[in-house]
């Protein structure tokens, strides 16, 4: 379900993202793992207290041009204002209240989102002192924080959760397929989503999705039940924000989280680009099934060897989702659109796949047999058995004697086999490895 977005603003060389490191740490040494994973991170998931969050730190927008420190603050702050549910306001003690701190202030101030104040680098109890001109900004006390020592970052999230609003998300039955259409800016979300709705006379109606400003449009084909979850509709500012990758990325994962399939549009006509791999990277973590679907196929000069060409470049660049399927379109000349929806049904219905216990220790059994797990120190791993125990995406349970043991390729070579097996095509696939002797 949908998870409240935290973000961290402030000037540059504050601690932005000291702190936002210090909170998401942990997790992302889990994700980052996986080769081809991006390690750019813009966005990372948290939890306090029992609540999980996203957390964006929104520095790093670049501006040209005179004045641009300034400017970025003020389109970090409007970022901020626009996508999240609670900002941390940060400031820094060994530089003191700054005139710009107080001019994004009035700024957030103004917007009546709740706000934290935080005050970094306070790193010993003589700074306190230096906390309290803070106080001005009218944000009540300051919450004083050492990104070096990791000292507040307790009070910092006791007071963010704190602050954050109960999502209301709409509930819809299982049998309607919850479909994101995400990519860059110009990609061709909205002609898709036109084209899609379209051909479809049977439009319901338009559903104000959460809270937050998403447009959900349901629809049925063919006795089948979607609903678009649409974020090319939902822009209101111009093209130069839009096209900050942060403001992309956050409302890109919005869709994601409560999508079933993520469509990942790409542009045939430009190819792939960074920002590509960041968005399919977010589908892949959030365990959502995903297609790659080749959008403005009709401007493309093509001969019989360009589509395999292109399927390979796509393989290439996104080499943790060679599971996700390739769909070529046109949005605008609706050609080849009519590929889409029956990959979508199948890629919805792997996602979904439970296999029984005893097909998979089968399988597993015969992997292992055919190539057995590493030694370590005259000890082997022992596989004792399998179990699925999850769908949506599918994850499956694999007991051992010693799950340190487990190496990532082996795991990898499992999952080979079970996916050569069950398929699982379109959705990742999470395996654990736990102990049980
Ligand atoms: P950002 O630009 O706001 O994301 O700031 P960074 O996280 O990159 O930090 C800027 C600089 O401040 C770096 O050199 C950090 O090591 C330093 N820094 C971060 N937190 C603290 C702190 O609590 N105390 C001190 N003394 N330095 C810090
Ligand atoms: P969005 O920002 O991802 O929602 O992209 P839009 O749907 O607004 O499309 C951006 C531009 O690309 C518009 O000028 C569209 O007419 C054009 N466009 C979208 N799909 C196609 C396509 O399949 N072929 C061509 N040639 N142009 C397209």
């Amino acid at each position: 379900m949908a998870r409240p977005v935290i973000a961290i603003v402030g000037r540059p060389n504050v601690g932005k993202s000291t702190i936002f490191n210090r909170i998401v740490g942990d997790r992302l040494a889990i994700v980052e793992d996986k080769p081809g994973v991006t390690r750019d991170r813009l966005y990372g998931t948290g939890e306090w207290n029992g609540i999980a969050f996203n957390i964006v730190d929104t520095g790093g927008i670049e501006i040209d041009g005179e004045d641009e420190i300034m400017k970025s603050v003020r389109m970090q702050a409007e970022l901020a204002i626009e996508e999240a549910d609670v900002i941390i306001f940060m400031a820094d003690a060994k530089a003191g209240l700054t005139h710009s701190d107080e001019e994004v202030g009035q700024m957030l101030f103004r917007s009546r989102k709740p706000i934290v104040l935080a005050i970094n680098k306070v790193d010993n109890a003589g700074r306190m002192d230096e906390v309290y001109e803070f106080y001005g900004l009218g944000f009540g006390e300051p919450i004083a924080i050492s990104g070096s020592h990791g000292m507040g970052i307790g009070d910092l999230l006791d007071a963010a959760v704190s602050k954050l609003p109960e999502i209301e998300d709409v509930e819809y039955e299982d049998d309607v397929i919850r479909v994101a259409l995400i990519g860059r800016p110009n990609v061709g979300k909205s002609s898709l989503v036109n084209a899609l709705l379209g051909e479809e006379r049977v439009i319901v109606s338009n559903v104000a999705g959460t809270t937050r400003d998403a447009i959900d449009t349901p629809f049925e084909r063919d006795g089948q039940k979607y609903v678009l979850i649409d974020t090319a509709g939902m822009r209101k500012r111009g093209k130069v924000y839009e096209s900050t990758e942060k403001y992309s990325v956050m409302r890109a994962m919005k869709a994601i989280e409560r999508a079933d399939v993520a469509l990942i549009l790409i542009n045939g006509e430009e190819g792939i680009i960074e920002q590509d791999k960041h968005i399919a990277g977010y589908a892949h973590e959030a365990g959502k099934a995903s297609i790659f679907v080749v959008n403005k196929w009709d401007v493309v000069e093509k001969d019989e060897k360009t589509m395999q060409a292109f399927s390979q470049t796509i393989r290439d660049h996104f080499l943790f989702m060679s599971y996700a399927p390739i769909v070529y379109l046109s949005a605008l000349t609706k050609s080849r659109l009519h590929k889409l929806l029956p990959v979508v049904n199948h890629v919805s219905e792997q996602h979904a796949l439970r296999i029984q216990t005893h097909l998979l220790n089968d399988i597993v059994g015969d992997a292992v047999a055919y190539n057995p797990p590493p030694t370590d120190k005259g000890k082997r791993l022992k596989i004792n058995y399998v179990t699925q125990v999850a769908t949506k995406p599918p994850t499956i349970v694999i007991f051992v004697n010693e799950p340190e043991m487990m190496h990532f390729s082996y795991e990898r070579y499992l999952e080979n086999k079970i996916r050569a097996a069950f398929n699982f095509e379109g959705t990742p696939l999470r395996l654990f490895t736990r102990r049980k002797s």
